[in-house]
């Protein structure tokens, strides 16, 4: 099959591995805007246990990929100035940059096309084609061009957040919640290589208003986090790479193809990075889509087999990012309304999907320490 595929992010870039290894006579062509060496973005995470969910599929990419990670056994919540951990949530990150390096190098050994700086605005520009990807991320040209046939929707959220670095290596990944006069200022941040960590800043938007971050620049907006979270930083500075203040656009699509064109990737939908599964996802729905080639005849089948299998699983952790986006909305009253111990317990169950046994069972000193203020739980299995 000839291959046209849009975009050299995860998603792109792991179909194109798994068609070309399957098969090394398909033609396939990656075609990527940015210069090889271009990313922007610090580390990305990814949740649970690392990279197992690729071992099953792919044992070689993830002997490949894991001695790259940071790992951490822990999160830890700290709700204002008190720092709760919260034991049985494994993390681990990469840096983009090095995630997407890897993958370059992968790719290319197997045969693939990578075409850097190039723009693709249209479908009509990748033909001739058996199939195309549009796997070029949350503002995909290539689903833009047929929106209304795909199906779109796009819901903008309201809380504002910036992706930063900085210099200070954090020991796990921590989410701080810190009270200030204009409202809850909240950082995600976590190490992804020895001397580097992803620092994303979010606030809802009122507090976005009242902080003035409307009106500030990007350094006095740096700054001011800087001050804020002084204790967390310990002198280490934010480190800007084009970072800019952004809302969140909750991305889906009820039809996932269009004739032999078909979108993957947060091109397909959008998981907020809350939940840490942007990347994971992509690369999921990379080996649906290979699976779904592998194991049908024809283009039509293939696609049609790839939404059917893909949704439900895909749709679950949809319905848990935005369970949990909405929690970060409501996060100024949460921070003013609990105790560290409650806050760090709706952190752990904000999307649904873990109840007070699977507390338990994660972090058990936690559900104690909660009991001990709900009694009312306490004795349940
Ligand atoms: C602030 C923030 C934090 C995040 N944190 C995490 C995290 O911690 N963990 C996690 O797993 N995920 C995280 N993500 C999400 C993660 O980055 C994405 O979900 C993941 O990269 C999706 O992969 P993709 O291949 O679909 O798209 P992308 O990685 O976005 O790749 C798309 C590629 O397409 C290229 N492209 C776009 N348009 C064109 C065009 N017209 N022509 C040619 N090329 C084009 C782009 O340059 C890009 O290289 C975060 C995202 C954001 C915004």
């Amino acid at each position: 099959m000839r291959i046209e595929i849009v975009g050299a992010g995860p998603a792109g870039l792991y179909f194109a591995a798994l068609m070309k290894r399957h098969d090394p006579a398909h033609e396939i062509t990656i075609h990527e805007r940015n210069p090889r060496d271009a990313t922007w973005g610090f580390g990305v995470v990814f949740s649970d246990r690392a990279l197992e969910f690729l071992r099953a599929d792919d044992e070689e990419l993830y002997q490949y990929l894991t001695p790259h990670l940071e790992t951490w056994p822990e999160i830890t919540i700290v709700h204002d100035h008190t720092r709760v951990p919260v034991a049985g949530n494994g993390f681990s990150s990469i840096g983009r940059l090095e995630l997407l390096t890897l993958l370059y190098a992968y790719v290319e050994r197997l045969g693939v096309k990578l075409r850097f700086g190039v723009e693709a605005e249209s479908v009509e520009q990748l033909e001739p084609a058996d199939l195309i990807v549009g796997a070029n991320g949350a503002f995909s040209s290539i689903r833009a061009q047929h929106a209304e046939a795909f199906g779109t929707t796009v819901d903008w959220r309201p809380n504002r957040f910036i992706w930063w670095g900085t210099t200070k290596p954090f020991n796990s990944l921590t989410l701080t919640f810190r009270k200030t006069p204009d409202g809850v200022f909240c950082a995600h941040h976590y190490r992804y290589r020895p001397d580097r960590s992803t620092f994303l800043v979010e606030v809802t938007e009122a507090t976005w208003m009242r902080a003035g971050f409307d009106r500030l620049g990007p350094e006095a907006a740096m700054r001011r986090c800087e001050q804020v979270f002084a204790p967390d930083l310990e002198g280490h500075p934010i480190i800007s790479n084009n970072s800019q203040w952004r809302s969140f656009p909750a991305v889906w699509n009820a039809r996932w193809s269009v004739g032999k064109v078909v979108l993957i990737g947060d091109a397909l939908r959008t998981a907020h990075f809350s939940i840490g599964s942007g990347t994971r996802l992509a690369m999921e729905d990379a080996v649906a889509l290979f699976k779904a080639f592998r194991d049908c005849g024809d283009v039509p089948e293939a696609l049609a087999r790839f939404q059917a299998t893909r949704l439900p699983p895909m749709k679950k952790i949809w319905d848990a990012a935005n369970a949990s986006l909405r929690w970060y909305e409501e996060m100024d009253e949460r921070v003013a309304a609990t105790s560290p111990v409650e806050f760090a317990y709706s952190y752990m169950t904000r999307t649904g999907r873990v109840d007070h046994a699977e507390v338990r069972r994660r972090d058990p000193g936690l559900a104690a320490a909660y009991e001990r203020l709900h009694p009312e739980l306490a004795g349940g299995q």
